[in-house]
């Protein structure tokens, strides 16, 4: 019997594969897709994400921001957000509370990629791709996992780490609280005329908000991910469009802040529905990242929630594996769950409440917003305490993670 069976090689499942590894547990890691990631110097992977200080500070810890880096990631040191109906803006940069920038930008890939490489250093992780999930027991002392291909895996924990429309959930039975925000994002990259000058910027519309997440690709300072959100019928439209058209809607949404867009890569197009697993843990079993809760990405957060899971289950287990203590047993799980549900459903809550306020035409509700955002941007501890929320700095957050922010 396996100490834990890992399913889903995705950032956070990848991430506490490496965690329990160094930590000496016996693991299996599950993966649907293939363990050989395509990231490419001379090309840029659509999917970005916004890596806080926290995220890094734990990928650091784990020997793998080295590869990252090695690969592309671009440190952003501005914020920037304001309302497109109104005057307010908030903007605040690394230097407000004294950090050199306020995170980073990574092609998925490359974090994959690092992931992966790292993983084959560890004697205690066996990790098998192409993997196809049959079934979930439970046994006296854990759950087992079998493949399509009969194959059977005994572990005192099962870790649900495949994503938003976990199987591993449904075959737990542990159902989701969720609503579709009726909303799509269309991400791509993309060049424009002027430098972004590292700092991060998000338009809100009454249709979404637009984000140009800045890239720096060989010096060039010229190049964004773009996260652009709007109702289905809208994004509809816009994936419709031919690129001379799309880059001009494009730059008049973003109010040609940054000047015109002068070439774009491939559209992609995704749903966005938020979900909240009702519970994260049962006896023997445990949901993180995406499985357990996926999250609107205006703030760029998910990824960075599924890494701060994956470093305090890795935590706790570690604990109960020094002292002797049956992993499987739900008191363990439980105080992963107790420590990370609260952070969760706060991210969850806010980032719903922003959706709806920035959407709302109610003529108080704009009023309220552009007041808010002007007295945030001339008040300094708020603002602050912001940049603390944009680095990822919790009160709870694991030893590891303090010990390289
Ligand atoms: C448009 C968009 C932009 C985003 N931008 C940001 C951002 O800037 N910052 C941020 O923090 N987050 C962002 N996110 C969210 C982020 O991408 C997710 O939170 C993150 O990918 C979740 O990681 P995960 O490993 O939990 O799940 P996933 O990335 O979904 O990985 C799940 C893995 O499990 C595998 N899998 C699935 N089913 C099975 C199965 N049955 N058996 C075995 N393996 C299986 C999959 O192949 C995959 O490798 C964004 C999301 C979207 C949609």
């Amino acid at each position: 019997m396996q100490d834990v069976v890992i399913v889903g090689g995705g950032m956070v499942g990848a991430s506490l594969a490496v965690l329990l590894g160094e930590a000496k547990l016996n693991v299996t890691l599950l993966e649907a897709r293939s363990f050989n990631v395509d990231w490419q110097a001379n090309s840029i992977d659509a999917r970005v994400s916004a890596i806080t200080a926290a995220s890094r500070a734990l990928l650091a810890s784990m020997d793998v921001w080295p590869g990252i880096i090695a690969r592309r990631a671009s440190a952003y040191t501005g914020m920037r957000v304001w309302d497109s109906e109104g005057s307010g803006e908030v903007v605040f940069s690394a230097a407000d509370v004294g950090v050199a920038e306020l995170g980073h930008i990574v092609e998925n890939s490359a974090i994959l990629a690092a992931l992966y490489a790292r993983l084959e250093a560890l004697d205690h992780v066996q990790c098998i791709d192409n993997a196809t999930i049959e079934a979930l027991e439970p046994l006296a002392t854990g759950r087992c996992v079998t493949l399509s291909d009969g194959r059977r895996f005994e572990a005192n924990v099962v870790v649900a780490a495949d994503g938003a429309r976990s199987t591993l959930r449904q075959l737990a039975g542990i159902e989701v609280s969720s609503h579709d925000t009726g909303h799509c994002a269309i991400v791509t990259t993309v060049r424009h005329e002027h430098s972004h000058g590292r700092t991060a910027q998000q338009r809100f519309q009454p249709t979404g908000p637009l984000a140009f997440l800045p890239l720096v690709i060989d010096g060039d300072s010229r190049y964004s991910s773009i996260v652009w959100s709007a109702d289905v019928a809208e994004a509809e439209r816009l994936m419709a469009l031919d690129d001379a058209e799309f880059s001009s809607r494009l730059a008049s949404a973003f109010e040609h802040c940054l000047g015109a867009i002068t070439s774009v890569e491939p559209r992609h197009s995704f749903a966005l529905t938020q979900r909240h697993a009702q519970r994260y843990v049962e006896e023997g079993f445990a949901l993180i990242g995406d499985a357990a809760h996926s999250i609107h990405p205006l703030a760029g957060q998910g990824v960075n929630l599924g890494l701060m899971d994956a470093a305090v289950l890795a935590e706790e287990l570690a604990w109960a594996k020094q002292r002797g203590a049956p992993l499987h047993d739900l008191r363990i799980l439980s105080r992963y769950s107790r420590r990370r549900r609260l952070d969760n459903t706060m991210m969850l809550t806010l980032m719903d409440a922003f959706r709806v306020g920035f959407a709302s035409d109610i003529p108080l509700v704009r009023l309220a917003r552009n007041l808010g955002m002007r007295g945030v941007n001339g008040t300094m501890p708020i603002k602050r305490f912001l940049a603390r929320q944009a680095l990822g700095e919790r009160s709870d957050l694991p030893a590891r993670i303090k010990a390289h922010l």
